[in-house]
């Protein structure tokens, strides 16, 4: 039996290697996407929390 744990990529859902370094991601391109996606929801609240009042 294997003790290695299936990780998978909480963006595209592929496994991901034990030893990959953008963990829990398979890779930069989906480490670096879900970080966009987070900056920009903080990045649009603000914006809109300060804006509209005119
Ligand atoms: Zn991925």
């Amino acid at each position: 039996m294997s003790n290695k744990v299936n990780l998978t990529c909480p963006n595209c859902k592929k496994i991901v290697e034990i030893d990959s370094k953008f963990k829990p991601f398979c890779s930069k391109g989906c480490k670096s996407i879900d970080f966009l996606k987070w900056a920009n929801e903080e990045v649009s609240i603000e914006t809109f929390e300060d804006q509209g009042l005119d």
